[in-house]
């Protein structure tokens, strides 16, 4: 009997689980490691951040999922790996820390054949002076923040509705911040709901970015077809926000926040405030965090993982100037180099640079976007990985036969722009590939015939349907694994 166990059930591990299990059956084991006992499809999240949804419809708890599954699983958190054992365990194991009842705070050693990390992004608000719910800024991050960001926007509205302007701040809160497009969205979302109240002359929304370009979405902007023509993701985002009267900042690295005043730097090497009565930023992001130890016990944690936690694969990652970028750069099966039974999936594996062009600041700050991840691709990569892990376990093969490298694969990005089966929009991107290959498409960076971007209310109806139809994909409920991640 062969153990896969997985770290974290997010988007990434929770798919790697359920495909892992269905594949191996009985006769094996399937282990899952998360601190938090419930599920979230965090793209939601945006509609509790707007009081539109609640975290019950968001969410849901994974016990009796994965029991229904034969799925182990243990509420606790990964905090080191020992892929080698120890002195005294022959097996590579994992350490883990329980969080609640009766092994609060105790250690275990859990064993594995197989490890995937998929512990997604550390929420690193530290980076950023005062940023974060716990100080002067909201998040949507997780239904927990965003139900905070939700109760701080009702004073917003309500003080709104008394008459007094309101300034309302969306964006990124540190000079390397990723996840611009969750940022975008719920600009767009706040945007609707103050104009659907009919408070737009009192309101006051910016958009800050460390986006060299409005549209960089930290994937280097893209050119989409639209209508019959090809236009650039910095016109399609510049005329939405025109709609929307959202003004932007961009090339800001914020540094340090206050009680309603944000301060930031920008390309020119100047430094600026900002004061708001509402901010919704986004920390940056590192790696879990978790250490790794030799047999001997000496701390390896530098040749696993790169120095911001994320886990190294089979990416290159030579440093090398923005023009020598290469698409084979990116992983495609998210092995680690050193062990051939540990893999990363989705956010927690290191990219092998931008996709964004490196900027610094005349004093020298670098501001860019560092890459996303978004949904789609973590599912999918979790989805290989188990399938490979599978095929090694089932059949003894050393290959792997199933590949998704992020410059070879595709993705959809559906950004809500406001809520309504009637006068909802959502603006609909696929991009075709995620990470621009300027070998293979000399003048786009991109296939154009499947790179497009549309908004309007079909949008809106396809991601609510992607809501229910993803939750019901969590939940493992008949025929779940018909549909595609
Ligand atoms: C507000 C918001 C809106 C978004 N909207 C979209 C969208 O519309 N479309 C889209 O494609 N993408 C969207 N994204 C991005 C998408 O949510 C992420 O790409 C996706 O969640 C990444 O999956 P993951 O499994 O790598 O990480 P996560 O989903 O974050 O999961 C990580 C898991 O690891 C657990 N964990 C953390 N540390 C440890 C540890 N030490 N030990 C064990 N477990 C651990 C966590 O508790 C969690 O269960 C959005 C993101 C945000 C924040």
């Amino acid at each position: 009997m062969a153990k896969v166990l997985i770290l974290g059930a997010g988007i990434s591990g929770h798919t790697a689980a359920l495909i892992a299990k269905r594949r191996l059956g009985k006769n094996h084991e399937v282990e899952v490691i998360s601190p938090n006992s419930n599920y979230q499809w965090v793209p939601s999240n945006i509609w509790i951040g707007v009081g539109l949804m609640t975290p019950k419809q968001v969410k849901f708890e994974l016990a009796p999922v994965y029991k229904r599954l034969g799925i182990t699983y243990r509420q606790a958190v990964a905090i080191s790996i020992h892929p080698d054992g120890d002195k005294n365990v022959v097996k590579p194991y994992v350490t883990i820390e329980y969080l609640i009842g009766d092994k609060k705070d105790t250690q275990e050693n859990v064993e594995y054949d197989y490890l995937i990390n998929a512990t997604g992004p550390k929420l690193n608000f530290n980076a950023t002076e005062g940023l974060g719910p716990e100080k002067f800024t909201d998040s949507v991050c997780t239904y927990q923040h965003a139900s905070r960001a939700w109760e701080n926007l009702q004073i917003c509205l309500s003080k709104m509705e008394k008459g007094e302007k309101q300034r309302l701040l969306i964006g990124t809160g540190h000079p390397l911040a990723t996840c611009q497009g969750a940022a975008f969205e719920y600009s767009l979302n706040i945007a609707f709901e103050i104009n659907k109240r009919k408070l737009n002359h009192l309101a006051e929304i910016t958009w800050i970015s460390n986006e060299y370009e409005l549209g960089d979405f930290g994937m280097g902007g893209a050119y989409v077809k639209r209508g019959g023509y090809i236009t650039p993701t910095k016109i399609f985002a510049e005329s939405i926000f025109k709609e929307y009267n959202i003004n932007w900042i961009l090339g800001a690295g914020v540094s340090k926040v206050e009680e309603g005043l944000a301060y930031y730097e920008t390309l020119d090497g100047e430094y600026h405030t900002k004061e708001f009565d509402f901010a919704m930023l986004i920390p940056s992001f590192a790696g879990s965090g978790m250490k790794a130890y030799s047999k001997s016990e000496e701390d390896i944690t530098s040749t696993i993982f790169v120095a911001n936690g994320m886990m190294k694969v089979d990416a290159d990652y030579t440093p090398k100037p923005y023009e020598e970028w290469d698409a084979a750069d990116w992983p495609s099966v998210y092995k680690s180099p050193l062990y051939d039974n540990i893999y990363a999936a989705g956010i927690a594996f290191a990219p092998p640079h931008a996709m964004s062009k490196p900027m610094k600041s005349k004093n020298g700050t670098q501001i860019n976007p560092t890459p996303p991840r978004t949904g789609m691709p973590s599912g999918v990569i979790g989805r290989i990985v188990a399938e490979n892990i599978a095929d090694k376990i089932l059949t003894g093969t050393k290959d792997h036969k199933h590949k998704a490298s992020m410059s070879k694969m595709g993705a959809a990005c559906v950004v809500s722009a406001g809520y309504g089966i009637r006068h909802g929009q959502a603006a609909v991107m696929t991009v075709y590939p995620i990470v621009q290959d300027w070998k293979k498409y000399p003048k786009w960076g991109r296939d154009i015939g499947y790179t497009v971007g549309e908004i309007g209310l079909a949008g809106h109806w396809m991601k609510l349907f992607m809501h229910y139809m993803f939750l019901y994909k969590a939940k493992a409920k008949p025929f779940w694994w018909m549909i595609p991640e």
